[in-house]
């Protein structure tokens, strides 16, 4: 076959590569992918003045490091880290594990705020006292196109968040600016929703009328919930629902979630669900201690060491498995339209 009459490798037909810590990966070696997880959770300027107790970096690199190579062995072969600015993102300090282990390591960029932006944002953007253009979006496609923080490491996520607070006019350009990011991008966006105000369909609706194609969309922490017509009715419409927080007992029971997952794929929804944990090596939110007593299974390896397992037995098909932990993330990842 001549170039002309194949022109995958740089027209449109070819999977654009997903970005990781290690540069461009194509869609196809993501394998067994944790859709929603956290390598650290800090507080720059808590740590800075106010240093946790339990914080130490080279101890908590290594900790990370161990648990990713676990991982590794356990099949899992990509992490999305979901902390964006708002939760501590240090792409410097996650970038030291991520040379060390033979895991993916996916960046996301966005903001986490369920309220209100930090007093920069008041003063900055069309038609504020400082003016200029509006700076999250500036941000969200820097941080896709060049890299984060001068890293080179370029994002390949977008997370936005809203809760109980529901969409306030912060929240809102945080979801205007990532739609506006995925457009020009095609890099995806994952969610935090409360499940329990079935505020999902806010987001989807908010999102989907910005442009934002729901196949390119996941609604997070969805598994927050067993409300099967609310789960359907995010799926229905194309978005992805994230069942992502197994192990994070003081929100959400294994046991229901396990019941949601097995109940949807009898459905045939196998599709339009991921699987993730919502865990992190290190969180100043809840401290390794805490975690030790209330929450000891909500650890990056419960999915493949337990969950997955528990959901064959009771019936999970294997490409069922497949369908969520490989070909729905590949699905997500894959950038679709615009140009990186
Ligand atoms: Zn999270």
């Amino acid at each position: 076959m001549t170039a002309a009459a194949h022109p995958a490798v740089s027209g449109d037909e070819a999977a654009r590569p997903v970005a990781t810590y290690r540069g461009p990966v194509v869609p196809e070696d993501l394998g067994w992918t944790l859709t929603h997880e956290h390598v650290f959770v800090l507080s720059p300027e808590l740590d800075r003045d106010h240093p946790h107790p339990e914080w130490d970096a080279d101890r908590a690199v290594d900790t990370a490091v161990a648990g990713l190579e676990e991982l590794w062995e356990l099949g899992v072969r990509t992490v999305v880290d979901l902390t964006v600015p708002g939760l501590g993102r240090d792409v410097a300090l996650v970038g030291r594990v991520a040379a060390r282990v033979r895991v993916n390591l996916v960046a996301s960029t966005g903001w986490y705020t369920d309220d209100v932006l930090p007093p920069y944002f008041r003063t900055h953007g069309p038609g504020r006292l400082v003016g200029g253009p509006e700076p999250l979006t500036e941000m969200f496609l820097r941080d896709i196109r060049e890299g984060i923080a001068g890293s080179g490491v370029r994002a390949g996520m977008l997370k936005v968040v809203t809760d109980a607070p529901g969409l306030t006019p912060d929240v809102r350009r945080v979801l205007e600016s990532a739609a506006e990011a995925h457009l020009a991008t095609g890099v995806p966006i994952t969610t935090h929703s409360n499940a329990r105000l079935r505020n999902g369909l806010d987001q989807l609706a908010f999102l989907t009328e910005r442009g934002v194609d729901p196949r390119h969309l996941v609604i997070g922490h969805s598994g927050d919930s067993d409300d099967l017509d609310y789960l359907r009715r995010l799926m229905d419409a194309g978005a992805t629902i994230g069942v992502d927080r197994f192990g994070m007992a003081h929100v959400v029971d294994d046991e229901t979630s396990v019941r949601t997952v097995l109940a949807l794929l009898k459905e045939g929804y196998a599709d339009r669900i991921v699987l993730s944990h919502d865990a992190a090596f290190f969180s100043r939110v809840t401290p390794p201690s805490w975690r030790r007593v209330h929450t000891p299974h909500w650890r990056h390896d419960h999915l493949p060491r337990h969950v997955v397992p528990q959901l064959r037995e009771r019936g999970a098909r294997s490409e069922d498995i497949d369908q969520m932990m490989i070909a729905n993330a590949r699905r997500l990842l894959t950038p679709a339209g615009g140009t990186a």
